[in-house]
């Protein structure tokens, strides 16, 4: 029997077509979120916010031409119309969904790039995967009796389809994370993605690294000695792991984990990590536990275990294996 899936967004959204989406496709729902808010079901307040949020997605999105191929009647010249002209992905070159510009103290600088962030909640964005989970996360909270298997697994590999197509040839993020609390809020993040180093003169990704890390950093973290680059993956593996802020849970951690204000309410946080490598093999999206999605599952790193803990959280709730009972087989 076929997982039967909640529909997202006031019945208006079958995640296994948004799973399947084309790239015109995907933007066409975005921009129709944002025109039509009521119809999704979404709170009238905000409104300025989500529009903002969605400039920066379309502004960052690849604009390759061959992506712009009409299909299904879709009109081409519409979306040009609708969306900004890609400037910030094509420039400063080289183009990514980053949003970044010249460094003026370059060479002196670490990266003749510097980003340019923009702030929400007092969190720093600017990379489109991050600011795409943003905007999905801003959308109200899940559908009523929503479990990993109906809606978040389902929602995270829609996030991961959506954000490839989006991202076009950019680096693609290795994980897609999403977190969410008993009460139906919920992030999608991904890893450190979406960015181009050939051409950028210095240590581009020493740059991204460093911000990411901001947006996780704590006086927690530092009172437990730690730092963005001595990590407990770094320290087990001898300096091959990877430093706080790389990995898919950064945002939604941000968002979702750390804003608990008891420890009993952050003991109800649950969330799963996807290796990015379905969206290759996957295109249709599969329920089953022998799929590509449900494979493609990680438990956490051991510095996100090392972060939910920090912040009170039950790391079994975040297991590869956790509300996996009675899938497809
Ligand atoms: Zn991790």
């Amino acid at each position: 029997m076929a997982e039967q899936l909640l529909r997202w967004l006031n019945g208006q959204v079958d995640l296994r077509i948004a799973y399947s989406f084309t790239l015109d496709e995907i933007v066409a729902c975005l921009q129709d979120i944002v025109n039509r808010p009521g119809v999704y079901g979404i709170p009238s307040q905000c409104a300025e916010i989500r529009m903002s949020i969605h400039q920066n997605v379309t502004r960052l999105r690849s604009v390759i031409r061959q992506h712009y191929k009409a299909k299904r009647g879709v009109d081409i010249a519409d979306f040009y119309n609708s969306c900004p002209d890609g400037s910030g992905y094509l420039i400063p070159p080289p183009s990514q969904s980053i949003a970044r510009e010249a460094n003026p103290h370059w060479p002196s600088a670490v990266a003749s790039l510097r980003l340019i962030k923009w702030k929400h909640e007092g969190i720093a964005y600017w990379a489109l995967p991050d600011l795409l989970g943003l905007f999905m996360s801003s959308l109200g909270s899940a559908p009523t009796g929503a479990t990993k298997r109906n809606f978040y697994l389902p929602l995270t590999a829609v996030f991961g389809q959506w954000c490839m197509k989006l991202l076009g040839e950019g680096k693609w993020p290795a994980i897609f994370q999403c977190t969410w609390t008993e009460a139906g809020e919920y992030c999608p993040g991904a890893s450190r993605g979406g960015f181009a180093t050939r051409g950028v003169g210095g240590s581009w990704l020493a740059v991204l690294d460093r911000a990411r890390y901001g947006v996780i950093r704590s006086p927690l973290l530092t009172l437990a000695n730690w730092s963005q680059t001595w990590t407990p993956t770094i320290r087990a593996s001898r300096g091959r792991g990877t430093p706080f802020g790389r990995c898919g849970e950064t945002y939604p951690f941000r968002r979702v984990l750390v804003t608990c204000r008891t420890g009993e309410e952050a003991g109800r946080v649950h969330g799963l990590a996807l290796s990015s490598r379905y969206v290759n093999f996957a295109h249709l999206y599969d329920d089953r536990l022998s799929g590509f999605i449900w494979r493609g599952l990680v438990d956490p790193c051991a510095n996100c275990q090392f972060l939910i803990r920090l912040h009170n959280g039950d790391v079994t709730h975040f297991n590869k294996a956790d509300g996996r009972e009675g899938a497809p087989p």
